[in-house]
């Protein structure tokens, strides 16, 4: 069998599916591993690391030549050179991009989308890729707001006097809002938290931040997720959140409806009763919006009244390092479960296979991904 790493070709994105060390840990299983030149190039994983782990390096055109699996992050937009009976492995955002699922049944390949695995199955947590970058997401956010506040995050007591520390509020408190609720605690600033489902005021309670309660109620879907809030419960909650915002200094935005758009939780009413030099992060940020309203994906923007509002959603390709090595943990996970005894075995029977099959045999197997044509 033939493990293959494609290079991602995004603008932004610096991650690679499979670092060195996990490609070692495949060669130790006797896989080949075939590497696109340069794959890991922006993580600071070299050529010369891979080959030096046992690994090929070779062209694109190789790698989906010659690989049995091709490992991704974003869906290559050559998919349509995969070949039938291959297996792609990625995070391809098909729920959201249906045509894709229909461009790659076309090539015959059995696809596989990382973003459809069943969370919550605990045979599945090793290879959960969204909980795995999220987490980095949610640790730069905190970083990054710490960066461009012009305050200190914690009290210093010099012999001078004593400073505040930051007051920080993340919406959201899912994998990345719990990240950076714990990172902002870190550096020492105090942190508030909300959430719409009641399992995350637990989750939030034993982080130590403070819980922001609007007394809106509270909105749990299956699976673990927030449902969609209804247009009233919606618009209460932005008249709760544009009091509370103002009073801090930083806020990091983190809500996700799974399927659905992110909902708007801080709109230009709250942005403009803050003070100048307050920072706003929306880890939501897309070009339809975000949570919060202007922001501007992979942008920097300050408003007329000086807060500094930042898109950052795909937060896990500047830590490339710590996040393809999470990624290419969670891929292992995946690729063990898929190879039992050392060759491809595909039981479409098996829960965690059928939840994350695409396309197989020339088709869209997925129910979810073929409700989007019906
Ligand atoms: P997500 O990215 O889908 O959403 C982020 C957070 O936004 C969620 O906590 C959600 O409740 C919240 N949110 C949605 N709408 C909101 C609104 N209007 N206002 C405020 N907050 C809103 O979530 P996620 O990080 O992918 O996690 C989803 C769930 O999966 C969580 O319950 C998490 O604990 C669970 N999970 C479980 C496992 C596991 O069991 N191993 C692993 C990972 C995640």
């Amino acid at each position: 069998t033939t493990v293959g790493v494609l290079r991602e070709t995004a603008g932004r994105e610096r991650r690679v599916a499979l670092p060195p060390d996990g490609a070692e840990r495949l060669r130790k299983q006797d896989v080949e591993v075939l590497v696109e030149t340069g794959a890991g190039h922006r993580a600071w994983f070299e050529d010369v690391s891979y080959t030096g782990a046992g690994c090929a390096v070779g062209s694109r055109r190789q790698v989906y030549a010659e690989s049995d699996i091709v490992l991704c992050l974003h869906p290559p937009e050559d998919a349509g050179d995969c070949r039938p009976g291959q297996v792609l492995i990625g995070l391809l955002g098909v729920l959201h991009d249906p045509g894709l699922a229909q461009r790659l049944a076309a090539t015959g390949v059995t696809a596989i989308s990382l973003d459809l695995l069943p969370r919550t199955l605990s045979r599945a947590q090793a290879m959960d890729a969204l909980t795995s970058q999220a987490n980095v997401a949610g640790y730069k956010a905190a970083l990054l707001a710490a960066e461009a506040y012009p305050g200190f995050f914690p009290m210093l007591m010099t012999a001078a006097g004593t400073t505040r520390p930051a007051q920080v509020l993340v919406l959201g408190a899912g994998v990345a809002g719990l990240q950076a609720i714990a990172t902002a605690r870190r550096l020492g600033a105090l942190v508030t938290g909300y959430d719409v489902r009641e399992a995350a005021r637990a989750d939030l309670a034993s982080t130590g931040a403070a819980v922001l309660d609007l007394g809106t109620p509270s909105a749990d879907a299956e699976g673990g997720y927030a449902r969609e809030l209804t247009g009233d419960e919606a618009q209460a909650q932005l008249r709760g959140l544009a009091r509370a915002v103002p009073r801090f200094d930083v806020v990091i935005t983190t809500a996700q409806v799974p399927g659905g758009s992110p909902p708007l939780l801080v709109a230009a009413d709250a942005l403009a009763a803050m003070r100048p030099g307050s920072v706003v992060i929306d880890l939501a940020s897309t070009a339809a919006g975000g949570n919060v309203e202007g922001s501007v994906p992979d942008t920097r923007t300050v408003t007329d009244g000086g807060v500094t509002v930042i898109g950052a959603a795909n937060l896990a390709a500047t830590v490339p390092s710590a996040a393809s090595t999470a990624y290419g943990r969670n891929l292992l996970a995946l690729i063990a479960a898929l190879m039992p005894g050392g060759e491809v075995v595909l039981d479409l029977d098996d829960e965690i296979q059928q939840a994350v099959i695409v396309t197989h045999g020339g088709h869209v197997v997925h129910p979810r991904v073929k409700a989007l044509f019906e």
